[in-house]
């Protein structure tokens, strides 16, 4: 009899409870550590995938540039770890993503503004518009 296949999500790798984001900090999310455990979510922390070390200045869309605190260019690095994230959300089947707020990588709905003061605005991250332009269904956790 063939394998029944398990449907998985693709989820924000902090939400996991890796200390993966610009401040080494971790967002542990019960639900999704509980899924992770079960093998129905994978992690993935797209800034890490794209080469970005942790800790690492905290950065912030403006405009279609991705620029950190002191002013360099990140967007390379974002859109590398997008496209290397998206590569391992289809090597896993997955079709559905749980993503952290508010980041520039992985925000839905609501990123920061560019101004570094806290401001938010509408906007999506660059790993959650890239998986919307395809299609993928993407929920934010607060
Ligand atoms: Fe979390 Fe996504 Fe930022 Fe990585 S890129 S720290 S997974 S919000």
């Amino acid at each position: 009899m063939s394998e029944i296949a398990v449907k998985k999500i693709l989820v924000s790798a902090c939400l996991a409870g890796e200390e993966c984001r610009y401040d080494c900090q971790a967002r542990p999310n019960a639900e999704i550590i509980k899924q992770v455990v079960e093998g129905t979510a994978i992690p993935v922390c797209p800034e890490q995938l794209g080469g970005l070390p942790t800790p690492r200045t905290p950065a912030e869309i403006i405009g279609d540039k991705v620029i950190d605190k002191n002013g360099n260019d990140v967007s390379k690095e974002y859109q590398n770890g997008a496209a290397e994230a998206l590569r391992i959300a289809k090597e896993e089947g997955c079709t559905e993503a749980y993503l952290k707020a508010k980041s520039p990588m992985c925000g839905v709905g609501r990123i920061y503004d560019g101004s570094f003061s806290g401001r938010l605005i509408a906007g999506d991250g660059v790993f959650t518009k890239l998986l919307k332009s395809l299609g993928l269904s993407v929920h934010r956790v607060d």
